[in-house]
This record gives structure tokens, C-alpha cells and sequence, in this order.
């Protein structure tokens, strides 16, 4: 009787989906800095937050930390549409002391944000503003571009060209920079699109980002 009971609760589930449109993604995490477990956790919970809020539920697998592999299941698969790299470097590697992050597509769809972690530049920063919090809105602001497009900056939000000191105020006290429901709903339908086109971005999108050479660069204040 209870295993009935169960089986028609669960065709229940099945059928009414949490939300209509919403989206989930994967992202593969490859960290080349070593970040704390502390950091890593604010990292994923404001990614989380952020796209969440976008209607975008985020799985994260560990794939490297501090430059070593972890072995997790899935990291040596190839890259599905709804699955994003998230690499974070040493700023030796970004082009300016400035730069934050960038974006990247590969002709066969693949999807890269990658976000710099520059010790030197703590103190500069709004006083309780961690690592793990900046971290995670510049990924989320790159990833953003990955469904968005290159050209696609606002005056407000996690979109910002820039974050400045009234942006890490807002973080650093909990209140993370969001994407707008248009920003929102353009992303959800990007997920579907890659997902139609099994990972390939639709022609003009990649050309775009392709062709924009240094890729939507964020950077401090
Ligand atoms: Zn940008």
C-alpha cells in the first residue's frame, strides 16, 4: 500500500514542474588559485543567489582545486549545452591589474568565464567584501555574457561594465547585484536554444563573441 502511495506521489511531482521556465545549468569549477573551502562555499552561494534569482538553478561540480584534478565524476566529459566552465587564475594571467574577468565560447559551443583572484588588491576593496562574494558576481556577470552576448552591459545590476564602490557596498552587506527580468528571461531561452542546438550557439552569437577578441572585461573600481 505505501509503495502505491508513493509511486503516484511521485507521478505528481513529475508532472507540475517548480517552475514553467526555468533552467538549470552545470557548472565545472577549475580553480588554479586555491581558494579556501570558506571561499568556495560564498563563490557557489552567490552564483547560486544571483542566477537563482534569474530562475537558473546551478549544479557545481569541483573539477580542480589549486591546479590539482579532483577526479569528480563528469569533469572529463564532454561539454553538454547546459554545462559552463568556470576557471579562476592568478591576475598574472589577466591583461590588466584591473581586469576581473572575461567570457569565451568555442566554435563547438563551449562555454568559458573566467575570473581572476588578485590578493594585492584586498585592501582596495570595500571593507568586508570577501573574496568568495566578488568572486561569484564577477562569474555570474560572465556567464551572463555566455547566454547574453557580448554587447551586452547595463546601467544597473549584475551587468554593470564596472563595479564600484557603491556595488561592493551592496554586496559586502548581502544585497548582490541581480540580472533585470528582461536580462532574466533572454538568459532562460538562451539555455533552451543551446540546448535545441545540442551546445552550439546560435550563428550570430558566436560570431560576436568571436570577433570581439578580448572578451567583455570587468574590473574593479
Ligand atoms: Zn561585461
Amino acid at each position: 500500500m505505501k509503495l502505491g502511495l508513493l509511486g503516484r506521489t511521485a507521478l505528481g511531482l513529475v508532472m507540475i514542474p517548480p517552475i514553467s521556465d526555468g533552467q538549470q545549468i552545470t557548472v565545472r569549477v577549475a580553480d588554479s588559485v586555491g581558494l579556501s573551502t570558506g571561499t568556495r562555499d560564498e563563490l557557489r552561494a552567490s552564483i547560486t543567489g544571483i542566477l537563482g534569482q534569474a530562475g537558473i538553478t546551478v549544479d557545481f561540480i569541483d573539477c580542480l582545486i589549486g591546479g590539482a584534478k579532483t577526479g569528480a565524476a563528469g569533469c572529463g566529459d564532454p561539454l553538454g549545452p547546459s554545462d559552463f566552465v568556470l576557471r579562476i587564475f592568478p591576475p598574472r594571467l589577466a591583461m590588466n591589474s584591473r581586469q576581473l574577468g572575461y567570457a569565451a565560447l568555442t566554435a563547438k559551443g563551449g562555454a568559458y568565464a573566467t575570473v581572476f583572484l588578485d590578493p594585492t588588491r584586498r585592501a582596495e576593496r570595500v571593507a568586508g567584501l570577501t573574496d568568495g562574494t566578488l568572486l561569484g558576481h564577477a562569474a555570474a556577470h560572465e556567464i551572463g555574457h555566455l547566454l547574453l552576448g557580448p554587447n551586452s552591459h547595463s546601467r544597473t545590476g549584475i551587468m554593470r561594465p564596472f563595479f564600484g564602490p557603491s556595488d561592493e557596498i551592496r554586496m559586502a552587506q548581502g544585497h548582490p547585484l541581480l540580472f533585470s527580468g528582461g536580462e532574466a528571461k533572454r538568459m532562460r531561452a538562451a539555455i533552451e536554444a543551446r540546448t535545441l542546438n545540442q551546445g552550439h550557439p546560435p550563428r550570430n552569437t558566436l560570431a560576436a563573441l568571436t570577433n570581439s577578441g578580448h572578451l567583455s572585461p570587468i574590473t574593479g573600481p
